[in-house]
């Protein structure tokens, strides 16, 4: 049994999608054991993207040059840097701004293989790259190109964990342990 966060972030939530993309994981069958609807602050914003994972940052930025070149971009020319750190903070950045500009709908799920499955349904970081019939396949078509032209980060409407440590880093952020709520699902009798 995993639990994993989820945040529906502020696209999601001024385009009217919070319930159509929570409906996706309960019908899958995951448990909804805690949520909020919350303005970000920046002390919140800065430990969710903590800019001591040097590791992600660096993954970040190249994301970023993978997809410039994908689209026979420069990324030096457009973005002054093809330094995957700098070009992962300058993302960071635009990422701090992005989660606390309006409302977002955070949540737990919980159940077998919540991590990857919470993945799963969400698609692909890029939404160009999402496949139909996930959130971000069926609901966005932002690229790093785009978005880094318009200087922003890109616009995917959902964060969830990426593994079992993210989601244990990031649960406590977002919740107190009395916030997360213990009962069994009616299903969960069926899948005995
Ligand atoms: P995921 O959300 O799929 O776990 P990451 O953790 O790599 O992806 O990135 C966090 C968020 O940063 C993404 O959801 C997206 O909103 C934004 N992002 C990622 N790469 C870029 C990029 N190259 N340019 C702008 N924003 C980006
Ligand atoms: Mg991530």
């Amino acid at each position: 049994m995993e639990q994993t966060l989820i945040v529906l972030k502020p696209d999601a939530v001024l385009r009217g999608l919070t319930g159509e993309l929570l409906g996706r994981f309960e019908r899958a069958g995951l448990k909804l054991v805690a949520a909020k609807m919350i303005q970000v602050d920046q002390e919140l914003a800065k430990k969710h993207y903590p800019a001591d994972r040097e590791e992600w940052i660096k993954l970040l930025g190249h994301k970023t040059l993978d997809n410039y070149k994908e689209l026979k971009k420069d990324a030096k020319k457009e973005m002054g840097t093809d330094d995957p750190m700098k070009l992962g903070q300058m993302v960071r950045g635009w990422l701090l701004d992005y989660i606390s500009s309006g409302p977002v709908f955070a949540a737990v799920l919980e159940g077998p293989h919540a991590v990857e499955l919470v993945r799963k349904i969400t698609g692909h970081t890029l939404p160009f790259k999402a496949e139909p019939g996930t959130i971000r396949g069926d609901f966005s078509f932002d690229s790093s190109h785009l978005a880094n032209t318009a200087k922003r980060a890109i616009k995917n409407l959902i964060h969830a964990s990426g593994n079992i440590e993210e989601a244990q880093y990031e649960i406590p952020l977002w919740f107190s342990e009395e916030e997360i709520c213990k009962y069994e699902r009616a299903n969960e009798k069926a899948m005995k």
